[in-house]
């Protein structure tokens, strides 16, 4: 353990080596914590998934990187790293890890280093911050005694509809990290297997100069993307799923009139999916079934 400056309440911020997840900002650079600032101008070794973007913030905040060494640790290198890394902190050193943005493991990488490092015996701490999941939900008005955070939907349709399918029954507000690309097709397919009329909250540009928080019924904002499109780094919410309490032969019944009254499979399934509740896969099997007879 190195001897440069810097404490926090008197305690030294890494005291006996061993590995420290330290979360910086997401889009503000004032928004990192002190002690993750004393940590990082503590540590032994410094590993960043962007070399680049961390020595900004230290240099944005006065803090020297000196003589020591700043390794690169992402996900198309860790198994290469990794060693040098636990070969650290088996010589007793302290070491840093912080992502790009946010807090390292939360849709990044950072997973199997805490996981090597605390297998080995070594300690393993956070020097914690802010997250774009925590900070959209804290914004976006929707409940927040129970979430369920799901990162990014695969980039397939087919994949994408069908994680939503599994996801839609669940009793919690949904929360996603989007690209800017793909976010209205996400809020399309979310509107069609989970209901146009669901709520759904876009939660764009955290912390930074066009912070947006846009709120609609699915269908309403999977429109808006479409014709504007959009910028900046995204979360998208969505309100919980509705509770059922229908079973299958009222599903069934349902489905019967749906189709009775001329409506295609796809469109009584999307009706039946919204007022009951029910997974949309589900309901759509049921009425693949009915039609083959
Ligand atoms: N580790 C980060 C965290 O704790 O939030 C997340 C890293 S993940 C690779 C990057 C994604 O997080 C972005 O594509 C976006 O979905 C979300 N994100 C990060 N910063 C954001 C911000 N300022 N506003 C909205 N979403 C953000």
């Amino acid at each position: 353990m190195n001897s440069r400056s810097g404490q926090t309440g008197g305690k030294p911020a890494i005291a006996g080596g061993g590995l420290t997840l330290v979360t910086v900002p997401i889009g503000t650079a004032n928004d990192i914590t002190l002690r993750a600032l004393d940590v990082l101008r503590e540590a032994d070794v410094l590993a960043a998934e962007d070399t680049r973007s961390l020595r900004k913030l230290m240099d944005i905040h006065g803090i020297p990187l000196g003589d020591r060494p700043l390794v690169a640790y992402h996900d198309h290198n860790g198994d290469r790293t990794r060693p040098r890394l636990m070969a650290a902190l088996e010589a007793g050193q302290s070491v840093a890890y912080a992502s790009e943005a946010g807090t390292p493991l939360i849709a990044d990488p950072g997973y199997d280093l805490a996981l090597a490092a605390r297998e080995a015996g070594y300690k393993v701490t956070a020097a914690p911050g802010v997250s774009a999941v925590v900070t959209a939900l804290s914004l976006a008005g929707l409940p927040t005694d129970r979430f369920l955070f799901a990162g990014f939907l695969p980039n397939a349709t087919k994949a994408r509809r069908d994680q939503l399918g599994l996801l839609g029954a669940v009793p919690a507000t949904l929360v996603f990290y989007e690209s800017p690309k793909r976010l209205d097709k996400m809020l399309g397919d979310a509107a069609q297997v989970l209901g146009g009329d669901r709520i759904g909250v876009v939660a764009r540009e955290l912390t930074k100069k066009f912070e947006e928080i846009r709120r609609g019924p699915l269908e309403e904002l999977a429109s808006h993307y479409k014709e504007n499109g959009a910028k900046g780094e995204i979360v998208v919410l969505i309100e919980p799923g509705k509770p059922t309490s229908a079973n299958q032969s009222e599903i069934l019944d349902a489905l019967k009139s749906e189709l009775d009254a001329g409506q295609s499979v796809r469109d009584a399934t999307d009706a039946v999916t919204q007022d009951s509740g029910w997974p949309r896969r589900k309901v759509y099997q049921l009425a693949l079934e009915l039609t083959r007879g």
